[in-house]
């Protein structure tokens, strides 16, 4: 037959998918492997592999050791086939970066460009990516285009950002800079950004709460592979929860809200902002940060353990705060455990392994997660 149905294309399409995301995960994995996981032929693993392999997508990287007979080679992904841009606008800065299929970073850039509507802002950035992209020579063929990560909610498209405190704007159309970076793009709120990031490190299946504590406080729920957004796309707006009825004024207007307490900046105000150097201070036995990270702590026990209340799920603990917490993981963990109705101990908390960049990271992710739908 010289048309084949949709449908028989369709199935193809899906084995070749499986079988690349199978190699993608189980790097050194073999053919006869690949064919017994997904219970596939022998012919038609290796139709798909040939097809991978002419489009450079899969390479042989080496024998297996057998226990008889012919030597069974090993599959990898060909981790640079393809590449990822992902920028992330703050108010005071632009991180890009530059991650390939693996979910590598191989180039960044960052530049203290504040945030601006006006047309120079947009050249601007576009430089940045412009020298990142040509400092690693990468070939524009293999660039899938860009993610923007921003500190905002998106209007329900994705094309405008209708408001942010933090950049002080409101109806941001991202067309003008995604017509300068001449690419594919996509947007994305900071935080859901940097739990996508978060789940390509630790569990690409996996389902738990990411707590954004960086200059301010945001959160994601990752659900089996994404970032659930919610009707209005505003879905892990954590930072504006109220934990104190009436308490200290927040930047949205209103009071009380999780992030006048638990924003990075509480804690960097003894340290000019360096969260780092806090937790140094804190561990020193310093006693101004040990008062500080004692209230900064219960109002983060509290929405931490409201979190579990909800959801029922792994709490991940992320941005600024996030990346240095470790060694004070158990003191939070036994806050909140002494607020469980149903004596959890707080093991269900955990710092990001994801710790640097990773809104800038998770924005270029999405753009790999979108190559690797197509494949
Ligand atoms: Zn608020």
């Amino acid at each position: 037959m010289r048309h084949p149905p949709a449908s028989n294309i369709d199935v193809r399409k899906a084995n070749r998918n499986r079988i690349y995301r199978l190699i993608h995960s189980h790097d050194g994995i073999s053919r006869p492997e690949i064919a017994q996981r997904l219970s596939m032929s022998m012919p038609t693993v290796l139709l798909n592999m040939k097809a991978l392999m002419e489009q450079g997508l899969v390479r042989e990287s080496g024998s297996l050791e057998s226990t008889g007979g012919r030597k069974a080679l090993a599959m990898s992904i060909v981790n640079n086939a393809r590449f990822g841009v992902g920028l992330d606008i703050t108010r005071d800065r632009v991180v890009a970066t530059l991650v390939n299929l693996a979910g590598s970073v191989r180039a960044r850039r960052e530049a203290a460009i504040p945030f601006s509507t006006a047309k120079a802002y947009v050249e601007k950035v576009g430089r940045v990516v412009d020298d990142m992209l040509a400092e690693r020579a990468v070939d524009p063929g293999r660039l899938v285009g860009a993610g923007i990560s921003v500190p905002g909610i998106l209007s329900a498209d994705g094309a405008v950002m209708t408001q942010s405190h933090v950049l002080g704007v409101a109806d941001y159309a991202f067309a003008p800079l995604d017509k300068r970076l001449g690419l594919p793009c996509a947007h994305v709120n900071d935080a859901n950004a940097a739990g996508i990031a978060e789940m390509w490190a630790v569990d690409p299946d996996g389902r738990f709460v990411y707590l954004s504590l960086s200059n301010s406080v945001g959160g994601a729920l990752v659900w089996d592979g994404n970032a659930r957004l919610g009707d209005n796309r505003r879905g892990g707006e954590i930072g504006h929860m109220t934990i104190v009825p009436g308490g200290k004024p927040c930047y949205c207007g209103m009071k009380g809200c999780l992030d006048a307490y638990c924003n990075a900046a509480v804690l960097g105000k003894l340290t000019q902002g360096d969260v780092g150097m806090f937790f140094d201070l804190l561990r020193a036995g310093n006693a101004k940060a040990a008062a500080l990270w004692d209230a900064y702590a219960e109002s983060l026990a509290i929405a931490v353990n409201s979190l579990r209340m909800i959801f029922d799920y792994d709490i991940v603990v992320g941005g600024y705060v996030g990346a240095h917490i470790d060694r004070s993981l158990d003191d939070l963990r036994a806050r909140a455990a002494r607020r469980n109705t149903f004596n959890e101990q707080g093991d269900y908390i955990r710092a990001c392994r994801h710790k640097t960049e990773p809104s800038a990271v998770g924005a270029a992710l999405l753009q790999i997660e979108n190559f690797i739908d197509s494949i």
